[in-house]
């Protein structure tokens, strides 16, 4: 069964998040400050981060940049964060949170984002590699190349892309992109869906003759050739 590390420093809420996950018999180690967790996050093997915002010491979003960085994004991460905190929100999904959830929450609604999360990054462990005009991406060692060029990509570009070779010649809507990208399914009123696509087409179009990702206006984007 899972393993899921717990960084919360309010311990009535750790004590009530890994009671309810055990009973679900996951596996829960908790840390009460982010430098525990992060030590914990990058010296242990977990399938699962469920980590708080306000923490002592480090807090929630640069545990998050610094797993990131060190251990790539293979590792689901849950974010808590305060109620109403759409900042908050942005920040942490762009330090390369999975998903998040707003404080106060019922507990069966962490549990579904925590099996969500757990089933998407299963599937994704099966496929090994994605493939569209001349970009691979294998999925096991987390590279893209284009036209046998590596390309670097962030973490949220990676799962943009993804998204878009998990679904080629369809016509995504900022919305499918938010909800498949971010794990958003309301309106922001940011154009974050628009920048991380400028993003990505700076790195898989620039120095290639063909374009890849084209924009249908007034509906959103779509992957195909010419
Ligand atoms: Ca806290």
């Amino acid at each position: 069964m899972a393993t899921i590390l717990l960084v919360e420093d309010e311990v009535n809420v750790s004590s009530f998040i890994k009671k309810g996950l055990e009973e679900e018999n996951y596996t829960v180690e908790a840390a009460y400050d982010g430098a525990t967790g992060l030590n914990l996050a990058l010296n242990k093997e977990f399938n699962l981060i469920i980590l708080d915002i306000i923490l002592p010491n480090l807090n929630g979003i640069e545990v998050c940049t610094i797993i990131r960085d060190k251990i790539g994004f293979n590792i689901p991460i849950i974010m808590l964060t305060a109620l109403g905190s759409t900042d908050e929100i942005v920040k942490g999904l762009e330090a390369g949170a999975d998903d998040y959830l707003i404080k106060p929450f019922h507990f069966k609604e962490l549990l579904a984002r925590v099996n969500a999360n757990l089933r998407r990054q299963l599937i994704s462990d099966d496929v090994k590699s994605l493939k569209f005009s001349d970009v691979i991406m294998d999925i096991e060692s987390k590279t893209v190349t284009r036209a046998g060029k590596e390309i670097n990509l962030t973490s949220k570009e990676y799962r943009l892309l993804y998204y878009f070779l998990m679904n080629p010649k369809k016509v995504l809507s900022r919305y499918d992109i938010l909800d498949n990208v971010w794990d958003i399914n309301f309106d922001m009123g940011t154009n974050l869906v628009d920048v991380y696509v400028n993003y990505l087409r700076n790195k898989i179009e620039k120095d290639f003759p063909t374009k890849l990702i084209h924009t249908v206006i007034g509906m959103g984007y779509i992957l195909k050739e010419e």
